[in-house]
């Protein structure tokens, strides 16, 4: 998942002789597949791949517009999230994406690779009460290394938008101001953790200048991440735990990814042969 309070404007493909008007009708996978790219399609490949091995079955993608989803409709920043649902009676991994109906390759092939990791093992976790947000910015600060690496396998380098992020918190940070220093650390310790050097450099004396508290945290982040594999997903779920109990951010539990969409798979069979 990837939420932002900017608009990422770099690295847009919007296709523009592709796209249709006032598009509402989600795109099909094997719309996806020609209005894309190469890596998009090598990540779609791994994803099947990944359900026949765990499910027996593949599972299509299908891209949809985040404003027409009920949660996501009104969020005044940016979302591209996907989660398994029932589509026209068959189970799908939707794809929600800020864009729409523009189709930015990276994004999804992005949102994918997050499915196709927690299938690996990669499993996500959870606060009790829920905190949608905060478990958004834990799940995606772990996960991020081995996914950046996993679009790249697949032929997508997504250093540009990792660092073009970098500069944005650079010139946010520039100036003293109130800031939350929790959510504000999280995020800043993912693209800390898989920005270039200078960026890194960069961002690092930009906020011990001006936010030292949230610094402070993003040092003992990095710190505690440094003590964990984040490519091995046994580390990656024991980094995750750390973190939440050291920095008494409540409490947790890791999640089972494969029953929801095992759930899911059960039910419309049983809805379609009704
Ligand atoms: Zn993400």
């Amino acid at each position: 998942m990837s939420l932002s309070h900017m608009s990422r404007s770099i690295d847009i493909v919007l296709l523009s002789d592709k796209i249709i008007g006032d598009r509402i009708m989600p795109f099909l996978e094997s719309e996806v597949r020609k209005l894309t790219d190469s890596p998009t399609n090598k990540m779609i490949d791994l994803w099947h791949e990944m359900c026949k091995g765990k499910f027996n079955r593949s599972i299509e993608i299908v891209v949809e517009n985040r404003r027409r989803h009920p949660q996501f409709r009104s969020t005044p920043h940016e979302v591209n999230t996907a989660f398994p649902t029932s589509y026209k009676a068959r189970a799908v991994l939707s794809i929600w994406v800020e864009s729409f109906p523009g189709l930015r390759p990276m994004i999804i092939s992005h949102e994918i690779g997050h499915w196709v990791l927690k299938l690996q093992g990669f499993r996500g976790m959870f606060r009790r009460p829920r905190d949608f947000f905060l478990e958004g910015l834990l799940n995606s600060l772990a996960t991020h290394p081995p996914l950046y690496r996993l679009q790249r396998q697949v032929g997508h380098d997504p250093q540009n938008d990792i660092d073009a992020r970098c500069d944005h918190y650079r010139q946010l940070f520039s100036q003293h101001g109130r800031a939350d220093d929790l959510t504000s650390a999280l995020g800043l310790a993912d693209d800390l953790m898989n920005c270039s050097f200078k960026n890194r450099q960069q961002l690092e004396w930009t906020l011990s200048k001006n936010r030292v508290n949230t610094q402070r945290l993003v040092e003992r982040i990095l710190n505690i991440a440094s003590n964990y594999d984040l490519y091995d997903a046994e580390s990656n779920v024991a980094f995750r735990r750390t973190l939440v109990n050291e920095m008494k951010l409540g409490n947790w539990v890791s999640s089972d990814d494969l029953k929801p969409i095992k759930d899911l798979i059960l039910e419309v069979g049983r809805k379609t042969s009704q």
